[in-house]
């Protein structure tokens, strides 16, 4: 079977790095978490005070990030900033609120972007994301764009926080994913949205195995149709 690229890309909190995730091992392909890079560099900037509004202070910045991935011992892979394991603190309240505005900087993304398709270049990844469909790999073999009804998204993500003890109320993270669905999908550079040859997959009333099931459908059907 040929090795593909399947990009998982949608809004905050639907399942796509679980999904992603989960896909990955089930394939044996690699799993990469572009929303973590982002986050990442959220956090450089946040603890150097990088002035997002002065590029060359933004330029300098991003020259001095080296964002990478290692698997752990329990098979999960945690994100690293410049060598230190970043994992637990780019999932914080103070990340998520300033993430989306980060992402916005065209530098920001073009030394994300170059770096991702690097990861990708021998393909067999699953990443996932906001614009891995149609920026990062446009020629990727499956596209998969998932949205869930936002009550549901915010109980998912209050649940990962706690499981990370980090307690946060409701309608914190209800305005915090609206914040970001906002600018994610408004941005001039690679804004969110869905490629067009992308499947839509709705999680709002399906399990996380319902998901990977049908992720992992779909890709059989591109990975033992040969290549054109
Ligand atoms: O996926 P996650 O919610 O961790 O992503 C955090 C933020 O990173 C998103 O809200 C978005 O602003 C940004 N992002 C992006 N492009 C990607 C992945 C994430 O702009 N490919």
């Amino acid at each position: 079977m040929r090795k593909i690229i399947i990009a998982i890309d949608g809004y905050s909190a639907c399942g796509k790095s679980t999904t992603a995730r989960a896909v990955a091992q089930e394939l044996n392909y690699r799993y990469i978490d572009s929303g973590a890079m982002y986050r990442a560099v959220t956090l450089y900037f946040l603890d150097h005070h990088v002035a997002l509004t002065n590029p060359k202070e933004v330029d300098r910045a991003l020259q001095q990030i080296k964002v990478s991935f290692v698997v752990n011992s329990k098979g999960s892979s945690e994100t690293f900033l410049n060598g230190i394991n970043v994992e637990k603190e780019i999932r914080k309240m103070r990340i998520s609120e300033n993430v989306s505005q980060v992402s916005t900087i065209r530098a920001v993304r073009v030394a994300m972007v170059e770096q991702q398709r690097r990861m990708g270049k021998d393909r067999g990844v699953v990443m996932d994301g906001r614009d891995i469909g149609t920026v990062v790999f446009p020629e990727a073999e499956l596209k998969v764009f998932v949205t869930a009804e936002i009550l549901v998204r915010a109980f998912r993500r209050q649940k990962e926080l706690l499981e990370r003890d980090d307690l946060v109320d409701i309608d914190s993270i209800i305005e915090n994913l609206q914040q970001r669905d906002s600018i994610d999908s408004n941005r001039a550079e690679s804004p969110l949205r869905k490629a067009e040859d992308a499947t839509g997959i709705d999680t709002t009333h399906i399990t996380i195995d319902e998901q990977v099931d049908e992720v992992i459908r779909l890709a059989l059907t591109k990975m033992i149709r040969p290549p054109k």
